[in-house]
């Protein structure tokens, strides 16, 4: 491993992270004043709120106390918060088919709110001030375009001989070769670092989509995040605020899952009526859907990549993993996979261990696969059993509903989970933070 000195423009890096999405900034974040040169590389990086459309993002996520507690142990949570957050501190949860019903109370696990609904661009773009302001972090508005085996005999990174040459040469889409030491894809679902180093993957489509919008509802959503189960999948009012100190707000960020097949349809339908239908849909229970801004439609595809790491190469993120959006988990395990990979490279750094020891990547694994593969397929079964159109299944989800809504210690259980703060947690994530928001 070469240490490059401070804020030199980085030739050959130690660490090239592919991808300036949530995880990988964050994990370029978590590595800020390490004695690393790193290159992170996206042709779009983050626009500053100057740049922003005068309505929301589209894309929110719903943040876990474990994600609030590394995006404030980064230093990004202050400028997430002055921009705008919204904490839910209630979930209502409900068969659209039945009388099943679960509601959760951030007061029965003892604390003030179970999560944030944030805008993605708003996360990304306070992630990505801290890496500006890091000296050994360069972003540069580049894609990737291949990777090759590395030819040692053609090394460009100049090494010195006691150091292994590195594994591989990256093409970038300017023609920039690098040869970092260690390769990094975080570039999101469709990621080429995995699909041209052939990582394995296990994938299927659910043959559905989510259509996704912000919308004003007749009544306020009391900070509560709401999801009904419907006979087409899940729809969720995630609750927004205008501003972060705002109360009794009427906006809510929706996601509709729908069978492929609905989708065209809805898709087409004109504001007014796409509002009525959605507040059929969705019981009425915040009155009338008032106004609906325009409309995104994501297809729904679980996928796994078998194995993460590969000599030299690390998956984080959705390169790893994509999730159905009903648990609003996603981003939330990729989050961890950076904080944990950024703790085992710091752990190598302690030790002297070169950054490619195999033993830095296999223990980023061992702690990182187990336990998204385990929300994974929790979040499968849900989906599964509340897909159902099987009379018994249907009534025994029903009364299985109320009566786990009785159980608290099974309750808190969920809630711990929900809230991300249990299993092995990296330092970043863990407890110990006062919240302001
Ligand atoms: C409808 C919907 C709702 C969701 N709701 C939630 C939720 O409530 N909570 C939650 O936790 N998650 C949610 N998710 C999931 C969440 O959005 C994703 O998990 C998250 O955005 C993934 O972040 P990432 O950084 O891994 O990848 P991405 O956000 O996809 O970022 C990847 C980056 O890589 C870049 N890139 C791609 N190719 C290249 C290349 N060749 N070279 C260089 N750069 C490249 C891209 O430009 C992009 O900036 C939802 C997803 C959907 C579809």
């Amino acid at each position: 491993m070469s240490i490059s000195p401070q804020a030199v423009p980085v030739a050959q890096p130690d660490l090239l992270i592919v991808g300036a999405g949530m995880a990988g900034l964050t994990l370029a974040a978590a590595l800020a004043g390490e004695p690393l040169s790193i290159l992170v590389i996206d042709p779009h990086v983050p626009a500053a709120p100057e740049h922003w459309p005068a309505s929301f993002d589209p894309r929110v996520s719903a943040l876990t106390q474990a994600s609030e507690n590394i995006l404030r142990r980064l230093g990004a949570w202050d400028e997430m918060a002055a921009q705008r957050v919204a904490p839910f501190a209630h979930m209502d949860v409900w068969d659209g088919d039945g009388t099943g019903n679960i509601q959760f109370h951030a007061r029965e696990a003892g604390a003030e709110h179970l999560g944030h609904i944030v805008e993605n661009r708003i996360t990304t773009h306070a992630l990505y001030q801290q890496v500006m302001a890091a000296p050994n972090i360069e972003c540069r508005r580049l894609g990737l375009e291949k990777i090759l085996e590395n030819d040692p005999r053609q090394d460009a990174s100049g090494g010195s001989p006691d150091t292994a040459p590195a594994r591989w040469r990256v093409v970038l889409s300017d023609g920039t070769e690098l040869t970092p030491t260690l390769l990094i894809g975080a570039d999101g679902a469709r990621s080429r670092v995995r699909d041209q180093l052939g990582f394995r993957c296990r994938t299927w489509s659910y043959g559905q989509s989510a259509i996704v919008t912000t919308v004003r509802t007749q009544q306020p959503h009391g900070d509560v995040a709401r999801q009904v189960f419907l006979d087409s999948g899940p729809l969720a009012f995630l609750p927004l605020r205008e501003h972060s100190n705002e109360r009794r707000s009427c906006l809510s960020s929706i996601v509709w899952t729908l069978e492929d097949e609905q989708l065209a349809a809805i898709m087409a339908l004109p504001d007014a009526e796409f509002c009525q239908r959605l507040g059929q849909a969705f019981e009425q229970r915040l009155g009338n859907v008032v106004q609906a801004d325009p409309r995104y439609a994501f297809p729904l595809l679980q996928n796994h990549a078998v194995d993460y790491i590969q000599p030299g190469v690390a998956l984080i993120g959705d390169a790893a993993h994509t999730i159905h959006p009903l648990a609003g988990q996603g981003i939330n395990l990729g989050l961890l996979d950076a904080a944990v990979l950024a703790e085992e490279i710091q752990r190598a750094l302690g030790c002297q261990l070169p950054l490619d020891d195999p033993s830095v990547l296999r223990r980023f694994q061992r702690r990182r696969k187990p336990h998204n593969l385990l929300l994974m397929s929790a979040m499968e079964g849900f989906k599964r059993l509340f897909g159902a159109d099987i009379p018994p299944l249907r009534v025994a989800r029903n009364l299985g509903m109320s009566l786990f809504n009785r159980h608290t210690l099974i309750k808190n259980q969920i809630m711990t989970r929900a809230m991300g703060m249990e299993g092995d947690l990296p330092a970043l994530a863990q407890p110990g933070l006062v919240a302001d928001f």
